[in-house]
C-alpha cells in the first residue's frame, strides 16, 4: 500500500491563478520521490497543499486516510512534516530552541531522544547548538531546518529545495545527510528540487513538474544514461 497517494489536486491563488492542475502521484513507504520543475512550476504549492498549509480541491490519502480539510497541525500529528525553502530557522533563537519548536507536539522522551538524533547526525549544528541560529551559515541553516523536522518524527517528510541558495560542496553536504537519513530510518521523503543531479542522488522517482501539470515521470534507473537524462531534460524541463 502507498504511504501517500495524492489524486486529481489542484492550487487556484484566487479565481484566474492555478499553480497546480490536477496532479497524481504515489509515495510508497519509505520511498523518495521528486518533484523537479523550472521556478513558477508549481512545486511549493503542491507541497504546502498536502502539508494542509494552502486550500486545494482534489485528495490527500495519507496511511489509507483522507486528509482533505484537516488542519497542518493535525498533519504533523499524523506524520507529514513540511520543511519549507528558504530555511525559515528563527534567528533570534539557539540551535537548540529551533530543534525544541521541531517537536512541540512530541512528548519530553520523543524530544530528547529525537534532539540527540538529530545533533548526531550534523555535527556542524551540535557544535553550535546554544549559540543562536542567525550565526549559522546558509549550509547550516539548511541542516538546522532539516532536524527541526526530523523533530516532529515524521513518517513523510516534505522537502522543498534544501539546495537552495547553497554552495555546491554544501549541496553536496546536504544530500549526503539526507541520504544517511534515508538509510537509517523509516522515512519517504518528497523531493522538490531543480536540480536533476542531486535529485538522482537521493531519489527513487522523478515527476516532472510544467506550468502547474505534471508532465512526464521517470524511475531514477532509467536516467542512469545520458542520452535518457538529456532526453528527459530536454522533454520536460525545455523552455517553458
Ligand atoms: P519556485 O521554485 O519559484 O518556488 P515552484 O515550482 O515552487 O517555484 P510555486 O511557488 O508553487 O512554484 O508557484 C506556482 C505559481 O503560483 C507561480 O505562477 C507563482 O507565481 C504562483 N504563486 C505562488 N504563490 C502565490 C501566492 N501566494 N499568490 C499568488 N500566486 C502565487
Amino acid at each position: 500500500m502507498s504511504l501517500l497517494t495524492v489524486s486529481d489536486l489542484s492550487v487556484f491563488y484566487g479565481a484566474k491563478a492555478q499553480a497546480v492542475e490536477r496532479i497524481e502521484f504515489d509515495v510508497a513507504e519509505r520511498a523518495v520521490v521528486a518533484l523537479l520543475g523550472a521556478n513558477g512550476a508549481g512545486k511549493s504549492s503542491s507541497m504546502k497543499a498536502i502539508a494542509g498549509l494552502i486550500p486545494c480541491t482534489g485528495s490527500v490519502v495519507f496511511d489509507g486516510e483522507k486528509l482533505d480539510g484537516l488542519p497542518a497541525r493535525e498533519r504533523v500529528r499524523r506524520g507529514i512534516v513540511y520543511v519549507p525553502e528558504g530555511r525559515a530557522v528563527v534567528g533570534n533563537l539557539t540551535v537548540r530552541e529551533n530543534l525544541v519548536l521541531g517537536g512541540y507536539q512530541a512528548s519530553a522522551a520523543e524530544r530528547r531522544e529525537r534532539m540527540a538524533m538529530v545533533l548526531d547526525l550534523f555535527p556542524e549544528i551540535a557544535d553550535r547548538a546554544d549559540g543562536p541560529a542567525w550565526r549559522m551559515s546558509g549550509g547550516e541553516q539548511q541542516m538546522l531546518a532539516i532536524g527541526r523536522g526530523l523533530m516532529a518524527g515524521p513518517r513523510l517528510l516534505l522537502l522543498d529545495e534544501p539546495s537552495l541558495g547553497l554552495a555546491p560542496l554544501l549541496v553536496r553536504r546536504v544530500f549526503e545527510r539526507l541520504s544517511a537519513i534515508r538509510r537509517e530510518s523509516n522515512l519517504a521523503i518528497v523531493l522538490v528540487e531543480q536540480n536533476l543531479a542531486m535529485t538522482m542522488r537521493l531519489s527513487d522517482e522523478i515527476h516532472f513538474l510544467r506550468g502547474g501539470r505534471i508532465v512526464g515521470h521517470r524511475a531514477v534507473g532509467e536516467l542512469r544514461d545520458k542520452a535518457a537524462r538529456q532526453e528527459a531534460i530536454d522533454a520536460y524541463l525545455g523552455a517553458a
